[in-house]
């Protein structure tokens, strides 16, 4: 194993070509006056190429992708690769060592991109992580899952009508590819505002591995590597085309109560089917949630307790054999 390089700032020239790097970046410093410290795996290859990004726990709590890091660099050869692969192991350190989904302030980090260079705690963060980490990036996988009390597919949010984001969304083969032109606010829309293509897969559900998810999105994401010439191309095996969706929504209730929500992810519902039931506190039936329209079922709430405006099910709706955006 490596040694530990110990930076300030993201200089992919200092790293060594044709081996793997491991490397803590300071972001910022806490009320201790101690660097908090990114951890970064970067692989350079002995051969001129494009930077690919993969960043993971953004959401401290959404930790899917860091096994799916680690396996990605556990299968490298470093002598084969074009360019570098940069991976941030861990975006959202605080948070990670909390478990829980926002920073130290309570702010969202992927509701706060791009940040200030100047300005309270999180906007600092975000800046600097797009300052010293992703701006050297050419391309940008970034990570997730679903938040506490609800549970995802396997699906990628990506501009499917921009030509390389639409690629890397099939590419990635999830079982979901929802279009969705990215907000200014996260990560992937302040990477696309620097002109750096990125899309968002969401990998299953919060503070857990799933192994079945884990390993279809390291495939996914070495198929997009080998498509920009980064890995070399291998064959990948058969798996059926991902559900297409041009849009989609959250239905929410207008009422509080037990909450309990039917259809399984990825599972497709009729318009007027029964979603979700509310009953009250006492066992007494309050209503019923139906589907609005024929629905394909990206994510939903498994958690009970439904304060009134809870979320049920983000619900996509799905393309036309032949629809472009
Ligand atoms: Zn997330």
């Amino acid at each position: 194993m490596s040694k530990i390089m110990e930076i300030e700032a993201l200089d992919i020239e200092s790293f060594p070509k044709g081996m793997i790097s491991r490397a803590k970046i300071t972001i910022v410093r806490d009320g201790m006056g101690a660097p908090v410290q990114v951890p970064l795996l970067v692989a350079r290859g002995n051969k001129p190429g494009p930077v690919f990004g993969i960043t993971a726990a953004l959401h401290g709590n959404e930790i899917n992708g860091i096994p799916v890091i680690h396996r990605i660099f556990q299968r490298l050869d470093p002598a084969q690769i074009r360019g570098t692969i940069v991976a941030v192991v861990v975006v959202n350190v605080p948070a990670y060592l909390r478990h829980e989904r926002v920073y130290i302030d309570g702010r969202d980090l992927n509701r706060t991109m791009p940040g200030k260079p100047a300005g309270n705690v999180s906007e600092v963060y975000a800046h600097r992580i797009l300052d010293r980490v992703v701006r050297h990036f050419n391309y940008l996988v970034d990570l997730h899952t679903a938040s506490f009390g609800r549970v995802n597919s396997l699906y990628v949010r990506a501009d499917i009508g921009h030509e390389e984001t639409g690629r890397m969304a099939r590419l990635l083969r999830p079982q979901i590819i929802l279009h969705n032109p990215p907000n200014d606010a996260t990560l992937r829309g302040a990477a696309a505002g620097m002109g750096i293509p990125a899309v968002t897969l969401e990998i299953g559900d919060p503070q857990r591995f799933q192994p079945e998810f884990i390993k279809r999105s390291r495939a996914g994401i070495r198929g997009v590597m080998a498509e920009f010439g980064v890995v070399p191309r291998r064959a990948v095996e058969p798996r059926e085309s991902p559900i297409v969706c041009k849009s989609s929504k959250w239905m929410f209730t207008e009422a509080g109560g037990v909450l309990e929500v039917y259809p399984k992810v990825t599972e497709r519902v009729d318009a007027g089917e029964r979603i979700a039931r509310l009953t009250n506190i006492f066992g007494d039936h309050r209503g019923d949630y139906l589907a609005p329209h024929d629905a394909v079922v990206i994510g939903k709430s498994v958690n009970p307790t439904g304060h009134t405006g809870a979320r049920i099910a983000h619900l996509g709706l799905e393309a036309e054999e032949g629809w472009a955006p």
